[in-house]
């Protein structure tokens, strides 16, 4: 007996609940295929971070991981058969491809079954509903309702958990073998689940207690960075939340972060439009700019040269590292749809593809939180003013000073008070002038 183990975003060993699922049926084979379409994004560091976390989980397997490529309702079926598997395990992917996908694999494997055992997240999307079975429209109920379900404790797998198969001794000739790529980008931090783990043990040890009142400080690196191995299963938040204690403040707002991310998941399984649509169907008359000078103001934001120290901050970091901390995320998002009035999906494509941890629901969400066409997301009328929150974000300037070298030496890293260096570019929009057209454009949408 025999059974598949197809990894897809849970690329660990350790907490698996497929895993043990397979190892009732049999002999393991563990095999991830990769997908043309996905391997087309334009995310090279999102795709570099995926290949270094298939390295890891291969030399983890002391590689007996079968990678090949095409798409997967031709691959595993071929596997599957290959190795006369009894059923193909998985954990459930809830995101709209994901989700499509696995439809059309199901059909193609016949009488194959395909299992899935437990998702990414604590509470799997369509779990929390109100008393009614109806999806959450709102965080805090959900927040609330979402602890009282609760989640299991890690399940105890690893990789000697199971009798693994080698891929070499079991692929047939209709099966391709194929190397993991390597596009040869740098990274600011290592794939793989010793890294998930080691990374997460020093936030707990260094970081946790600091949570909630750094969190929203970009300037003293108060969050976990645990975001791009979440989105690639290297740990799972059930082994994370295993470490809160909840007595205290900042492990609590920890969890309620996480809580974030299961509710976005959620939302985005429930209304799959969302993922490029309006939430709030009335955002759809919203006006927005489109035309040449909404493409240079565009490309200004990409850039970091908007003449707002916090957003050009915040953008050149993204653009350098494929990172950018929650706060800032707010500011350069709230600056593109409130101060440029330009199309929240024009930002959410170009974060999706710089960001290492760019996921579908959490960024498309957290875009329409910006945007106030999400699920109680920040009022319309309540316009960031970008260098307010830089003062009160980055009081000390150090986070503008070290990602803008033109103010590296400006006193008033803001420049509320101080000059502006010639080398500096000037502001591209008048704020005032801008916030007052945001909340006019809002009027009429009220109105209409
Ligand atoms: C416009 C915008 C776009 C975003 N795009 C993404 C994205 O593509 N991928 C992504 O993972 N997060 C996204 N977020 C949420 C958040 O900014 C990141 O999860 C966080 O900055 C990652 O850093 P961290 O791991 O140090 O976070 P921590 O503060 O240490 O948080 C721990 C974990 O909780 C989850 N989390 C934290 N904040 C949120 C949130 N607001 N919504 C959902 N989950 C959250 C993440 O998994 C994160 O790793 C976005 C937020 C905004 C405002």
């Amino acid at each position: 007996m025999a059974a598949l183990l197809w990894f897809r975003r849970d690329l660990r060993l350790r907490d698996l609940p497929p895993l043990l699922a397979a190892a009732d049926d049999g002999d393991v084979l563990a095999c991830f295929v990769l997908d043309p379409r996905l391997e087309a994004l334009r995310a090279r560091r999102r795709l570099q971070f995926l290949y270094d976390s298939l390295r890891h989980l291969r030399d983890a397997l002391d590689g007996r991981l079968l990678v090949t490529r095409g798409l997967p309702e031709h691959q595993i079926p071929l596997i599957a058969r290959d190795i006369d598997a009894s059923a193909v395990h998985v954990s459930d992917d809830f995101a709209p491809f994901g989700a499509r996908r696995d439809t059309r694999v199901r059909a193609a494997l016949g009488e194959i079954p395909l299992v899935a055992t437990g998702s990414p997240y604590l509470v799997s999307p369509g779990r929390v509903t109100t008393d009614d079975g109806a999806p959450y429209r709102v965080f805090t109920p959900f927040f609330r309702k979402w602890q009282e379900i609760g989640w299991h404790s890690p399940a105890r797998s690893g990789p000697d958990s199971v009798r693994w198969l080698d891929p070499g001794s079991v692929a047939g000739t209709a099966v391709q073998r194929c190397d993991i790529p390597d596009p040869g980008v740098r990274l600011d931090l290592p794939a793989g689940e010793a890294a998930a783990v080691r990374r997460w043990g020093d936030f707990v040890r260094d970081g946790l207690q600091r949570y909630a009142t750094d969190r929203d400080y970009p300037d003293r690196s108060g969050t976990s960075r645990m975001s791009a191995y979440l989105k690639f299963g290297a740990i799972h938040p059930r082994t994370m939340v295993a470490d809160l204690d909840l007595r205290h403040r900042g492990p609590r707002a920890y969890l309620r972060q996480l809580a974030f991310r299961d509710f976005y998941a959620a939302v985005l399984h429930h209304r799959p439009d969302s993922a490029w649509g309006n939430w709030n169907r009335d955002f759809d008359a919203i006006e927005t700019d489109t035309g040449d000078d909404a493409q240079q103001l565009f490309a200004a934001w990409k850039a970091g040269e908007t003449g707002f120290p916090i957003v050009d901050a915040g953008m050149r970091q993204l653009r350098a590292t494929g990172f950018m901390p929650n706060r800032v995320r707010m500011i350069t998002a709230s600056f593109l749809v409130k101060d440029l009035h330009l199309p929240w999906q024009w930002g959410a494509q170009w974060f999706l593809e710089q960001l290492v941890d760019g996921d579908i629901a959490n960024n498309q969400h957290g875009w329409q939180w910006c945007a106030g066409s999400g699920t109680d997301a920040a009022p319309y009328f309540r316009v960031f003013n970008p260098t307010v929150q830089g003062e009160k974000f980055d009081p000390t300037g150090d986070y503008v000073r070290h990602w803008i070298p033109e103010l590296a030496s400006a006193d008033d890293a803001h420049l509320r008070k101080g000059q502006r260096p010639p080398t500096y570019p000037p502001p591209i929009v008048d704020h005032g002038l801008e916030r007052a057209e945001a909340l006019r454009r809002y009027q009429r949408v009220r109105e209409s």
